[in-house]
């Protein structure tokens, strides 16, 4: 096998911010492997949140690379191996794991939904996230995203309120919101009990994470579902948050690729849980292959590809909201200039 990888720079059509942050660049990698003239393609999407940033995940890139077993096929042992060197660095160990899941499928002929014995054909809508901003901005992407039957709306400033009052009043559709972390527990129950006469489906991660028992005192004394995504990185954080949350947010690039996911969606469903695709900032390499697991899945936010001003890769793509799997081989996506898949 070949293995080689190199930096990927992201740019979005507007500054993206969050209640902790705002950005226009970002910085990734791709990892490209290659057997027998088939070549897997995988995508590192880091985030500072999480400890990594493109410099962390081009030199871990570097170091695991021994680890890829000379059997493609052997995906839970990569991830072993890959767990076993070093802890963490998720964006780069689902570099490795997209790209190995990519090739295999390939080999096999099959689209890699296929390969996870799952059904193309159930895709579900995904939401389209607008960033903070002005009331006026947020309010007219609100309408520019005229395609997308869900919005999901980051909150955290003393605005929400006007914000959701100014989008609810141009569009009936279903509206999420997303706090990242921005609230305590107290002035959490109490934005969100401001935010619920605006009808909204969920409320993804209200405070920060680490306190179970704070988000479930938050669960219990609101009326909309908890979603939880800073707080639950792997499938080993599931357990501890029973109870306190509805569901989970499952991201590749915070649990370290293709086989942490699936696990996370088993042991969500074990525990009663409801379960949300989510993404980071990234090209359609990293959405097309969050996208294949997107039958399994209540709710997907796979937008990140959306968000960029020229994105270098072409895959899953969205029909009247609704994101649409590739029926080629592997991934499904290509290279836009032609010159990589
Ligand atoms: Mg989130």
């Amino acid at each position: 096998m070949h293995f080689s990888f190199e930096p990927l720079t992201l740019k979005t059509r507007h500054v993206f911010a969050i209640s902790r942050g705002a950005s226009d660049t970002f910085g990734g990698a791709i990892v490209k492997i290659e057997d027998d003239g088939v070549v897997g393609l995988g995508e590192a999407a880091p985030s500072a949140f999480y400890g990594e940033n493109r410099g962390t995940v081009l030199a871990v890139i570097e170091h695991l690379r021994s680890e890829i077993p000379d059997d493609p096929f052997s995906l839970e042992e990569a991830r072993r191996r890959m767990d076993a060197l070093i802890g963490g660095n998720p964006a780069a160990k689902a570099a490795i794991d997209i790209a190995l899941h990519d090739l295999v499928s390939k080999k096999l002929g099959v689209p890699l939904y296929r390969f996870l014995g799952l059904s193309g054909e159930k895709t579900p809508f995904t939401s389209f996230t607008i960033g903070i901003d002005d009331v006026e901005l947020m309010k007219q992407r609100a309408v520019e995203a005229s395609e997308f039957s869900i919005l999901k709306i980051k909150v955290g400033t003393d605005r929400d309120e006007q914000v959701l009052d100014a989008i609810r009043s141009v569009t009936d559709r279903t509206l999420r919101v997303d706090a990242n972390c921005a609230w305590g527990p107290r002035e959490a129950i109490r934005r969100i009990s401001v935010l619920e006469q605006f009808d909204i489906e969920f409320v993804e991660q209200p405070i920060a994470p680490g306190d179970a028992e704070a988000m479930r005192f938050v669960r219990e004394n609101v009326s909309v579902p908890i979603i939880a995504d800073e707080s639950v990185k792997t499938s080993s954080d599931i357990n501890a948050l029973v109870g306190a949350v509805d569901g989970i947010n499952i991201k590749l690039m915070k649990c370290g690729g293709i086989r942490e996911a699936l696990k996370m969606i088993h042991t969500a469903r074990a525990l009663g849980m409801k379960v949300m695709l989510g993404c980071m900032v990234e090209s359609s390499i990293g959405i097309t292959a969050a996208a294949h697991l997107s039958p399994e899945v209540d709710y997907a936010d796979l937008d990140g590809n959306l968000l960029l001003k020229a994105d270098p890769y072409a895959g899953v793509e969205i029909k009247q909201g609704r994101l649409v799997l590739p029926s080629e081989a592997g991934l499904g996506v290509r290279a836009k200039d032609d010159s990589t898949s």
